[in-house]
């Protein structure tokens, strides 16, 4: 498994790679492109029926396309500079697994669909998992058509661009009544399986989380004449803020993160005039996340107050908690158990597989909403995930793919 694995994912890692590593693969770039076309193959060498729905999101049918479906993949795109496993590892997987079974001879008794969902980071038009949110229409298709990317190319544009229809997209009833189950392996993003020495787990929920921009407002001016008590320098109060939300995080036991900020005018010798940050924040539970963020608003604000510049904050996106089905869960767990892929920590028996929280947003959590929703992480040693030397052993992405094959086989054919 471990050399057809490599044959499968090899070919992959160069699309859209830059010198140092990282990955841009973005929502309808030329990179995106490419691994579409990559996904399109894959699904053509098995012989597989190949669509895009509405919203961009690929289907590859083992069997008749239709209701009550068992739906395995996850998404081709990456953060910017990214790694190659987030994503990626779970749409090769489930093609692996989909061969595992058909080499065994698994007539399954429902149709099996490998899927790739678009634009799931969110990296270019600043929403997460746009393509699962418009499919199940948490998200207005008119809102999510004027969504602009960094140089401001609308969805609507770089859709019609490659050839997608933007006026199409919206709410499909049909693709979603046709997911009976989905079952989303990722990458760990952390090392809890490592700590536990197993190379598989299944997920109990994802933390709430959400993106919230925030727009510091001062006054541009000269930065070798304009006096220290003159200044209005939006800066000085983004600054405070980034700390205040560490601080913040770390009194509440959420997360937040300040990762991206866009400045003006961006000049050395200038005072910034405005300065565009972005907050995400994530944590065990709404009410936890409701204050934290409320919280870091208010520090934002004295700290504009302060120095006479001003803050606003804007919602972005938000995603409730997210608990996975208890039902499917154990289910799938004594799936796993039996089939031998719990803990190699030399345990007598066979051991459960870890079932771990995450703080990381899928696909899953959003279809989670909708169908019946399972997600199988698999052990990443340095837990380093959305950089460029995210990585996990070739031999447990083997294991992964036989997990998900016993998975699909269990809720396909029984
Ligand atoms: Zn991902």
């Amino acid at each position: 498994m471990i050399d057809r694995y490599r044959t499968l994912w090899e070919p992959l890692l160069e699309i859209g790679r830059a010198p140092g590593g990282g990955y841009a693969r973005h929502g309808w770039n030329a990179a995106d492109l490419a691994c579409r076309e990559w996904f399109t193959a894959q699904a053509a060498e098995r012989g597989l029926t190949c669509e895009q729905d509405r919203n961009g999101n690929l289907w590859a049918w083992w069997g008749e396309p239709g209701a009550g479906a068992v739906v395995t993949g996850s998404h081709l795109d990456s953060v910017p500079n990214g790694g190659a496993y987030d994503g990626p590892l779970g749409v090769v997987s489930s093609f692996l697994a989909v061969d595992l079974l058909r080499e065994r001879g698994v007539q399954p008794s429902r149709p099996i669909a490998v899927t790739a969902f678009c634009e799931e980071e969110g990296a270019r038009f600043g929403i997460a998992c746009l393509g699962s949110r418009l499919l199940t229409g948490v998200l207005d298709p008119a809102k999510a058509r004027a969504l602009t990317d960094p140089d401001g190319v609308t969805l609507a544009t770089a859709m019609t661009r490659a050839g997608a229809d933007p006026d199409a997209i919206g709410r499909d009833t049909e693709a979603l009544a046709r997911i009976g189950v989905f079952v989303e392996l990722h990458v760990e993003q952390g090392r809890a399986l490592t700590h536990l020495d197993a190379p598989v787990g299944l997920a109990s929920a994802i933390w709430p989380h959400g993106r919230w921009r925030l727009d510091f407002t001062g006054e541009g001016n000269h930065a070798g004449t304009t006096l220290l008590a003159d200044r209005r320098d939006p800066m000085i109060a983004f600054a405070r803020t980034v700390l205040a939300a560490r601080e913040q995080a770390a009194r509440t036991g959420a997360l937040a993160t300040v990762g991206r900020v866009a400045i003006e005018p961006n000049g050395t010798n200038a005072i910034a005039s405005r300065v565009r940050a972005w907050l995400d924040a994530r944590a065990p539970d709404g009410a936890t996340l409701d204050a934290l963020v409320q919280a870091i608003s208010a520090d934002a604000s004295a700290a504009a107050g302060a120095d006479g510049t001003a803050v606003e904050v804007f919602p972005e996106s938000h995603s409730a908690v997210v608990e996975f089905g208890a039902e499917l869960r154990d289910r799938l767990a004594g799936v796993l158990k039996d089939g031998g892929f719990g803990p190699n920590s030399g345990t007598i028996g066979q051991p459960a597989v870890p079932v771990l929280p995450t703080g990381a947003g899928h696909d899953a959590g959003i279809l989670s909403g909708f169908v019946p929703t399972a997600m199988l992480f698999v052990r990443n040693p340095t837990g380093v995930s959305h950089a460029p030397n995210e990585h996990a052993p070739d031999a447990d992405c083997a294991t992964g793919v036989e997990a998900l094959a016993a998975v699909l086989e269990e809720l396909a054919c029984r």
